[in-house]
């Protein structure tokens, strides 16, 4: 890999048109729906990339009507990738609120596992990680290779939320509502508590677990 990319290039507009011109294949631009700014710059400068939406069946309403939103908005197909079993398969086996007990085995199954199932039709996916989301994400990427050897394209590392909020507003994106709300970064409704101002924006995820991170970009992606 060209490790020397990820000094030379760092822009989000560089960064996508790299992985435009020299990723052979198809791409995935993951969306979390906590905010579009990662749908708006890929159909700018990676048109040709899907969307792909992990629906673990435990959001909270307004990111369904955000990826709703979403595909109204932008003609990229968008892929809802969802877990082997069911929210109510998955209590029959394991227990009800298995993401209280065991979150770990609960991402792995609704978020991990849908994930690597769907990224094997992709030569690259594109995530929407910024550095400034916290200490476990300081030092992410912009380009690399992840466990699989497939391209992992981080074309946000260097943007702040302040950043975010600005090129929301002046594009007039898609807004999450509970961006608004005190959630700074937001996953499951279940496992998403609303932060003070000033703290990590992550801190309310998984709040009360050691857990930090949901799995998908820990294994041996940071090339
Ligand atoms: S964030 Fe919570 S509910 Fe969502 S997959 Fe992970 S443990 Fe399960």
């Amino acid at each position: 890999m060209n490790h020397a990319l990820d000094s030379a290039v760092k822009s989000a507009e560089e960064i996508l048109t790299w992985a435009d011109e020299h990723v052979q294949g198809p791409i995935a631009v993951t969306l979390s729906m906590e905010n579009t700014v990662l749908a708006e710059l890929a159909n700018r400068y990676l048109p040709r990339a899907d969307f792909l939406f992990l629906d673990t069946e435990y959001h909270f309403p307004e990111t369904l009507e955000v990826a709703d939103a979403v595909e109204q908005r932008y003609p990229q197909t968008l892929v809802r990738a969802t877990a082997e079993l069911s929210k109510k398969e998955q209590d029959q086996k394991y227990g009800p609120m298995l993401y209280m007990r065991d979150p770990g085995a609960c991402c792995q199954m609704r978020k991990v596992a849908p994930l690597h199932n769907t990224l094997a039709n992709y030569a690259g996916w594109v995530t929407g990680i910024r550095r400034a989301d916290g200490p476990s994400r300081a030092d992410a990427p912009g380009v690399s290779k992840d466990a699989a050897g497939r391209w992992k394209i981080s074309p946000l590392i260097h943007w702040s939320l302040e950043d975010t909020e600005a090129f929301i507003q002046s594009e007039g994106l898609i807004r999450h509502p509970l961006t608004t709300q005190g959630y700074p970064s937001i996953g499951c409704a279940t496992c998403t508590l609303p932060v003070s101002p000033g703290d990590d924006p992550r801190a309310g995820r998984w709040a009360g677990h050691k857990k930090t991170e949901c799995g998908l970009h820990v294994e041996g992606a940071r090339s």
